[in-house]
């Protein structure tokens, strides 16, 4: 581990003070950082720990819900708010990690988590671009099983591991984010970036700039959601697969869907193109396969990982059909 300093801060404005200094990094459960920083991939010269600002509340708001930044992930997922209202981001949060570390975590960390890619985390330093950028990407020709099919580049392929961020993507959450320019807002589909060139830039977040909430605006499809995780292992494991989905029924219609996959992008990855199909159309079997075939039309895999495409698409018509119940 590389040596750095500690500051605790008790204010949004101090905490974003402390934060804009060069090589600082807020700390909030530590689950990420602090494993990285051991691993010295992550090597901050000062650590903010922001756990004393008085963002953990998860609240009512109009048109929606919010929820503080610093709110745990298992106190999320517990909320009645959050069960009756967004169902499909209680479901991923509980799908996460383990217990303990929903006990842990806070969702503005889960939000900011990096890719469990093994030549990221390795100690033996194999090229890595988002690591060390201009290296070269050892996974395109490695261990590829665990990465993405979706939204790859030549630069890296590496999989985005978090279930929350993609049921948050799905219902149209909003980030509220404070940094030294002040207040701004982005909406959760556009805050995690695309690999392209540069896959050492992952969010759209300036240095030093904090999350301090997430809203989640009220819909019927986000109350009539679900979130369906396929993995290795029951528990304690990241996503093969995954599929956040939200469903308006007018009888066996289709007036509103919403879908964003995990497990096989580089981001959480918003499904656009599938809820195009599925819109007015009736809640079958084929239309959901139709609307997983147009979402993974470009799809591509590495060798280890093609299994995934043919998994996403069986994952998305799965829980689609669960949603509908007998309407499918
Ligand atoms: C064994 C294991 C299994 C896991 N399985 C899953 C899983 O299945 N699904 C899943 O989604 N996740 C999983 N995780 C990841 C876990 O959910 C994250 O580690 C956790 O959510 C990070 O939150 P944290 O508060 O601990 O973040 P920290 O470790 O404190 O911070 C992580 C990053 O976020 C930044 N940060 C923290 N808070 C803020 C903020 N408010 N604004 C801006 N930046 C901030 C930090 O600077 C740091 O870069 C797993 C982790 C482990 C160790
Ligand atoms: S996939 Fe990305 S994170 Fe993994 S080795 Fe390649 S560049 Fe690094």
């Amino acid at each position: 581990m590389h040596p750095f300093d500690y500051v605790r801060v008790s204010t949004v404005p101090e905490a974003v003070k402390s934060g804009s200094r060069e090589s600082a990094k807020f700390v909030a459960g530590g689950t990420n950082l602090i494993d990285l920083m051991k691993c010295t991939v992550e090597r901050p010269a000062h650590v903010v720990d922001v756990n004393a600002l008085p963002l953990a509340s998860i609240e009512a708001v109009s048109g929606g819900i919010r929820i503080g930044a610093l709110a745990r992930m298992s106190d999320v997922a517990a909320h009645p708010l959050v069960q009756q209202r967004f169902p499909a981001v209680s479901q991923a949060l509980l799908l996460s990690a383990s217990p303990q570390l929903r006990n842990a975590a806070s969702i503005g960390g889960n939000l900011m988590q990096r890719t469990r890619c093994p030549y990221f985390r390795e100690l033996i330093w194999t090229p890595c671009n988002k690591r060390n950028p201009g290296s070269g990407c050892s996974a395109r020709e490695g261990e590829n099983r665990m990465q993405a099919v979706i939204g790859t580049s030549d630069a890296c392929i590496a999989t985005h591991p978090s279930d929350f961020a993609v049921a948050v993507a799905a219902l149209d959450g909003v980030l509220t984010l404070h940094g030294p320019k002040g207040e701004r807002r982005v909406n959760a589909v556009d805050f995690h970036l695309l690999p392209g060139r540069t896959p050492h830039l992952e969010h759209d977040l300036a240095h030093g700039e904090l999350i301090t909430s997430v809203f989640l605006p009220d819909a019927p499809h986000a109350a009539h959601s679900s979130y369906l995780k396929v993995r290795d292992r029951s528990s304690y494991e990241f996503a093969l697969a995954s599929a956040a989905v939200g469903l308006a029924l007018d009888g066996n219609t289709i007036r509103g869907a919403r879908v964003a996959f995990g497990g096989i992008g580089t981001k959480p990855w918003r499904a656009r193109a599938a809820e195009a199909v599925l819109i007015g159309k009736a809640a079958t079997v084929d239309v959901f396969r139709a609307a997983a075939d147009v979402e993974l039309k470009d799809a591509r895999g590495y060798g280890q990982n093609d299994f995934k495409i043919e998994l996403a698409k069986r994952t998305l018509v799965r829980a689609l059909g669960d949603l509908a119940g007998g309407a499918a």
